[in-house]
């Protein structure tokens, strides 16, 4: 006899307890590694459970603000050891739910416990200054409150940092929260929900509503009582959510897209700059918002450069990303991974030459996920669609330039600004990049991708709101400053 295994059901987490959304409607998330596997049912939420998730919310923040910040980091502090007892469970079904290896994931989810932790202690620094007022007889100072209600709107590339990054620093500064998880990556993210819920916070601080984004989305854009809305996620729809947010007077922070560069100079140390293009690069199938995906290499190194990087990628393993072997998943899903194929058309239409990959990748057993072979282009001019705009997928695009003037000028030549790094010896070389790189992260002698939770992290440019997260610049986003005078 053969047992059939029900996929579980995920719940929306309202008001401290797991309610089934009012439609009692289901979506299937998938696994991109073999889209036959179903790894959760979730709920397909309407307005009515998002009002009352923020209703709650509303009502929660109330008490919660009144504790100190020492007594909410400890409630953090329990999430982490949660998540961390929970730590290859949860990596698990981020391998299954989006496709970075389990690696990756295990790593990701470190990075959650770590940011909880963080938050968890950030709660007990000094929130003001005192400042001298003209009046030697008066006390002026600063102090900081919360916005209220926070909406958190978050992708599917990084489904539990991302959301941990948000939702700690909203709730240590005495704010609620309602999450809306990207819909690919919704059942990681009540995973997430379920280490809050065992950690014992209060009723209705902390809440997920899954469900499209036009709707829940949409929904937290337009609702009145939610205070600030914190967003990663395209360009497209971020700016959908500043505008509806600036519209009725709510506070907004935007992470969007990036199309990151990397430099190797003329005495770059080359097999270090190989290594860290392509894990900058291709690493999370080329789906980091810090990824490298512009190539940008001293005509003088040139040859050197690429034969190194193209011998060294044709080693990738490409693989379900629960097997040890496998260095590269598939695309999150069916929709990334005809994005990706579309862009590498494109750029083989404007004449850019494919030197390796950008196949399907369709054979041993992998016909059944959206997996691509890593891709290398080259002669590719920076007016060029495939160096341009974000594809948010394994391909590397080489430019050939002339000097470190004419490098740093290609590296600047698109709307983003997100992250950038130069692989370099010379202190002056350093130096320009410094100054000159018009990104939000610049790294030297080190891959576009990496992000420090203690420090801040955000864009320039059309990357972001020009607002920062993570460290100490959370604080910004998710407290008012409020001035006070005292007079006896
Ligand atoms: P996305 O399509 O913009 O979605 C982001 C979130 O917005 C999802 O939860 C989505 O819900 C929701 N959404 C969709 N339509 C909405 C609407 N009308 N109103 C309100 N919310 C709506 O982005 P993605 O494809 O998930 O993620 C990839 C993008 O994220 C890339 O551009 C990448 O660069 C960016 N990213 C940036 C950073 C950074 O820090 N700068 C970090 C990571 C990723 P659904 O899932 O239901 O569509
Ligand atoms: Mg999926």
């Amino acid at each position: 006899m053969t047992t059939i295994i029900k996929e579980q059901t995920y719940l929306n987490y309202i008001n401290g307890s797991w309610v089934p959304s009012s439609s009692n409607n289901v979506y299937a998330s998938i696994n991109p590694a073999n889209k036959q596997e179903v790894v959760g049912y979730v709920q397909i939420s309407s307005k009515s459970d998002l009002n009352e998730a923020i209703a709650n919310a509303k009502k929660a923040q109330v008490s919660w603000s009144k504790l100190s910040g020492t007594a909410r980091g400890e409630y953090l502090y329990k999430a982490a050891t949660i998540m961390e007892e929970r730590i290859d469970e949860i990596a698990k079904i981020m391998t299954r739910e989006m496709g970075k290896t389990f690696l990756e994931a295990k790593g990701e989810t470190a990075r959650g416990v770590a940011i909880l932790r963080y938050y968890a202690g950030e709660g007990m620094r000094k929130i003001g200054d005192l400042i001298p007022s003209t009046d030697n007889e008066a006390l002026m100072f600063t102090t900081r409150v919360p916005l209220g209600v926070v909406g958190v709107i978050t992708p599917w590339n990084f489904p539990v940092a991302i959301p941990v990054w948000k939702i700690a620093p909203a709730l240590v500064y005495g704010n609620t929260v309602v999450l809306k998880p990207a819909q690919e990556t919704s059942v990681t993210a009540i995973k997430v929900m379920e280490c809050f819920h065992e950690a014992g916070f209060p009723k209705g601080v902390v809440n997920v509503v899954t469900g499209s984004g036009s709707v829940i989305g949409q929904g937290i854009i337009d609702h009145p009582d939610v205070n600030g809305i914190t967003f990663t996620g395209s360009e497209q729809i971020g700016k959908r959510v500043g505008q509806g947010a600036f519209t009725r007077g709510a506070k907004y922070q935007l992470e969007m897209g990036g199309k990151n560069p990397v430099i190797v100079a003329s005495d770059a140390d080359l097999d270090l700059a190989v290594e860290a293009t392509i894990s900058g690069g291709l690493r999370s199938t080329g789906q980091k918002c810090t990824a490298t995906s512009r190539v940008i290499v001293l005509n003088d190194v040139y040859e050197d450069f690429k034969e190194k990087l193209v011998s060294e990628i044709k080693k990738i393993r490409v693989g379900n990303g629960l097997e040890s072997e496998s260095w590269m998943g598939p695309c999150a899903s069916e929709n990334q991974l005809n994005t990706v194929l579309s862009y590498i058309k494109e750029g083989i239409k404007e004449g850019a030459t494919l030197l390796y990959g950008g196949q399907r990748e369709e054979k041993n057993g992998l016909e059944q996920g959206f997996y691509i072979q890593p891709a290398v282009f080259e002669n590719v001019k920076s007016d060029m669609k495939i160096a341009q705009e974000e594809i948010f997928g394994p391909v590397l695009a080489l430019i050939k330039v002339n000097n470190l003037e004419e490098a740093i000028e290609v590296a600047n030549d698109v709307r983003f600004g997100l992250s950038a790094s130069i692989f370099t010896k010379n202190i002056g070389n350093m130096l320009s990049f410094i100054q000159e790189m018009d990104a939000g992260l610049v790294r030297i002698n080190a891959e576009s991708a990496g992000v420090e939770l203690q420090a801040p992290f955000g864009g320039m440019k059309q990357s972001s709101s020009h607002s920062r997260e993570q460290g100490q610049a959370a604080i910004e986003f998710f407290t008012s400053i409020k001035t006070v005078y005292v007079k006896s």
